[in-house]
Order: structure tokens, then C-alpha cells, then sequence
């Protein structure tokens, strides 16, 4: 049959993605069960935008489909999600289903499997997200889809009101694929955002935080942000987020700084809001990002901080030292992010930093010849043997002044030199 031998060709996914998936669903159909490529996966190829992971759909139970592949997770079985392995790649492959039972405006607390993939595709939240697609080419758009992404718009399947209430962050969702894509709002889908808005603290942080982290990842954040003000879901989070636009310098300048550099447009949004460090710590921490994350953003306020709160522009070799002892307080990685985030800054004509300091800060990091203990020749157990002493409070203080003046170039960062210097150190110390 010209089906089984003429597959579609994918042309903004991976080929042995493609090539992976598409063998999973021959698989399905060689064992008698229906399935498609749907959701995501769809709406990028058809978009035109490159497609991330490919997920499937199908009349297979899952245990069916557990039988049928020899490589499986049953991810979320009792939902009707298996992940099946092949070459290497997986896929996440679902049972046809519909969810009913919404409690509290979020995940539903049954699900039904079904026969037919439409029923499948009403479940899903939004036009755009809720088409299918068969091996050999054929499409399964029931709500057109494809007529709303011609036409830029996002728009609920079916009452967007019930939609919203059924799973509130459906809200963000919307309002994430807005401002990644550049569309607008269906009139009735915006209202049903007005309408239902108040259900939103229902909604752990944590997927909140995951949908704006993708929103914060786009090409215009700024429009995501306004439709957040907008629509009054700010205030109505969980744990809002103090929206108020102190800094406009800094926020205009979001989409400028590179977005696989996210951490440091969070913290350029934190900075626009005008959150002072302590308080930023505790948000970071409600809106559940990881310690590694956290310790990002927050090194890269401080060091904004400190930077504003030390006097400069007097004497070039003052601010040269002034700028090593940062960067050794904060680390070479916190004052590399504080520049590439001033850059972004000036790319915008407006500026906080002029462009000569930020050029000379950049060459003075450059030239540092260590910029942490790890990088000294020396270590704090050599300097005990040299100097026969015993270790104490002083050993921390010495090191850290060994390693300032070795960052600063004023000696060589020579194991010798650097035990001379030590002695020297302590002997001024105990004058
Ligand atoms: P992305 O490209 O960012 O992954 P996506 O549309 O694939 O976007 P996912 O969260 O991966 O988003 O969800 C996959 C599909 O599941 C969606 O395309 C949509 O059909 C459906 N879906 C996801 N979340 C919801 C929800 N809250 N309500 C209804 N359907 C949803
Ligand atoms: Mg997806």
C-alpha cells in the first residue's frame, strides 16, 4: 500500500527523530491499533518552527502498548502515557483519551480512554495544540487549527470560560504561546481569561514557573508580560510576583540578552522590578527555583549591587582593584554574566554602564592571572609547612590577600614568591 512506504517528510524535526517516531507508529498500525503524531510536534511543523519532541497518540491501551514494544517505560500509566525506546530515542506514546472531574481547577481526577482520536483532540486546550497527524500525511484538525495559526491566533477548544476553570494554568499557557508566537488572543479566549482568573492560586507555582520560563526564553517576553499585567493574572498568583516597572532601562533590554543565557534575563527582570536582594532570595525560592538557579540570579543582584555602592572614577588604578576584589568576592562566572547583561543593555542605546567601563571591566577580567584559590600554586597546608605553624582563622585571611594581590598582578603567582609573600603577611599581622 503507498501508505506504508510514502511517510511524510518532516522538515523541521530531527530525521532520526522522525525516522524513531515514525517507526513506533508503523508498529502501532502493524499490530491493528491507530496512531498519529499530535499536539506540539504538529503545530511546530506546521509552523515552520523547529520541532523539539514528537509525541504520539493512539487506540492502543497501554498495556497494549507495553506488550508490543520490547523497550518501555510505563511513565504515567494509569493516565495512558507509556515511553517506548527505540534507537536510542523516546517517545512518549498515549492512549486516546478524555479527562473528566476537574477539582480545584487543575489536573482532572479521572481519565476515560476512548475510540476515536477527535474525542482524543477535544482535551486539549487550545486550536492550535489539538491536531494530529498520520504517517502518510493525513491531518485530523477538527477545531482548525491550521486556520488559527494562518490567522495568528490563539484560541481555546471550545468554551474557553469551561476550559479555564477546568485547569487554570491553561491561563499561562495561553498567554505563554501568545508571546512566544507573536499572536493574539481570541476575543472570547481573552474574556474567558477575565472570568476565570481568580481560580489561579489553585495552580501549584512550580508549573507556573515552567510555563514563564519558556515565555522568558522567547523572542518578546516584554509581550508575554504586558498580557500578564494585563489581564490581572500577576496579582492573582500563588505567590505574585511584585509587578511594578521601576527599572524600564533594564526590562526593555530582556530581549536583547541572549536567551539560552535565561537565568540572566530572570535577574534583569528582578532588577526592573526594583526587588531588593533578601526579598529576591525568599521569591526565587516560593517560585521554586532549583538552588543552582537561585544562587545564579541572586550573585548576579549582589554583584549589581556592589558595583553601585562602591565610589568610582577617581583614579583608574583604584577602580581597577575595586573591580578585582568583586569579581574574587563573586566569582569570574557572576561579573561575566554582569557583563553580557550591561552589553545587552547598550545594545538598546539606552545605558546604566557606559561602554568604555564596561569594555575596560571585561579586559581587567581578562588579564586577572588567577581568579580563585583553586588557581594560587599554593596551598593552604604548604603555607602551614613553611611556616611551621599551626592552622587558625589566619590562614583564610592570608590566602585571600595572597590571592587579591596575585588577581591584581602585583606579584607573579610562583609557589616561592608566594610563601615569601605569606611570611610577610603574617609578620605585618603580628607587628
Ligand atoms: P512545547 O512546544 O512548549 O512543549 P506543547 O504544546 O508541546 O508546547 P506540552 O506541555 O508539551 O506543550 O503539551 C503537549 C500537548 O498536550 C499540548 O500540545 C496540548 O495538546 C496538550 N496539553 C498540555 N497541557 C495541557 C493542558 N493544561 N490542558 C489541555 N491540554 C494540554
Ligand atoms: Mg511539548
Amino acid at each position: 500500500m503507498a501508505e506504508q512506504h510514502q511517510n511524510i517528510v518532516w522538515k523541521y524535526a530531527d530525521s532520526d527523530m522522525a525516522a524513531g517516531s515514525a517507526e513506533v507508529i508503523r508498529t502501532l498500525h502493524d499490530h491493528g491499533y491507530e496512531a498519529y503524531w499530535v499536539g506540539g510536534c504538529v503545530r511546530d511543523e506546521y509552523m515552520g518552527r523547529q520541532v523539539s519532541d514528537m509525541d504520539i497518540t493512539t487506540s492502543a491501551l497501554p498495556e497494549v502498548t507495553c506488550s508490543i514494544f520490547p523497550r518501555v517505560i510505563p511513565t504515567g500509566i494509569k493516565h495512558g502515557t507509556v515511553t517506548v525506546l527505540v534507537n536510542g530515542q523516546s517517545f512518549e506514546v498515549t492512549t486516546y483519551r478524555i479527562e473528566s472531574g476537574y477539582e480545584d481547577h487543575r489536573r482532572p481526577a479521572q481519565v476515560v480512554f476512548v475510540s476515536e482520536v477527535e474525542e482524543d483532540l477535544r482535551r486539549r486546550d487550545f486550536t492550535m495544540n489539538a491536531m494530529a497527524l498520520g504517517i502518510g500525511g493525513s491531518w485530523v484538525d477538527p477545531y482548525d487549527g491550521r486556520r488559527d495559526i494562518d490567522l495568528r491566533i490563539i484560541r481555546c477548544v471550545g468554551d474557553a470560560t469551561v476550559r479555564f476553570r477546568e485547569d487554570a494554568l491553561r491561563m499561562i499557557r495561553c498567554i505563554r504561546f501568545a508571546s512566544i508566537f507573536g499572536f493574539s488572543i481570541a476575543k472570547d479566549t481573552w474574556k474567558g481569561i477575565l472570568a476565570v482568573r481568580d481560580t489561579l492560586p489553585w495552580i501549584a507555582i512550580e508549573r507556573i514557573r515552567a510555563e514563564l520560563d519558556k515565555m522568558m526564553a522567547g523572542p518578546d517576553p516584554l509581550r508575554g508580560l504586558g498580557l500578564l499585567k494585563k489581564s490581572g493574572l500577576y496579582t492573582r498568583m500563588k505567590i505574585p510576583f511584585p509587578y511594578a516597572m521601576k527599572d524600564p532601562v533594564i526590562i526593555n533590554a530582556i530581549p536583547a540578552m541572549d536567551s539560552s543565557h535565561l537565568d540572566i534575563r530572570w535577574a534583569m527582570l528582578i532588577l526592573g522590578f526594583d526587588i531588593p536582594g533578601s526579598e529576591a532570595e525568599k521569591l526565587l525560592r516560593e517560585w521554586t527555583f532549583s538552588n543552582q538557579r537561585k544562587a545564579m540570579i541572586s550573585g548576579l543582584l549582589s554583584f549589581q549591587e556592589a558595583w553601585f555602592s562602591g565610589e568610582r572614577g577617581n583614579d583608574i588604578e583604584a577602580d581597577r582593584l575595586l573591580w578585582i576584589q568583586l569579581v574574587l568576592k563573586h566569582g569570574a562566572k557572576t561579573a561575566e554574566s554582569w557583563l553580557c547583561m550591561h552589553e545587552a543593555v547598550n545594545t538598546t542605546g539606552k545605558q546604566h554602564i557606559d561602554q568604555n567601563s564596561l569594555v575596560q571591566a571585561r579586559r581587567w577580567l581578562e588579564e586577572m592571572p588567577v581568579q580563585s584559590l583553586k588557581d594560587l600554586t599554593l596551598t593552604g597546608n604548604e603555607i602551614l609547612q613553611a611556616l611551621n605553624r599551626r592552622g587558625g582563622p589566619w590562614m583564610g585571611k592570608v590566602l585571600q590577600q595572597l590571592l587579591f594581590q596575585t588577581a591584581a598582578g602585583l606579584f607573579p603567582n610562583e609557589r616561592d614568591r608566594l610563601i615569601e609573600e605569606a611570611k610577610q603577611v603574617i609578620e605585618h599581622e603580628e607587628e
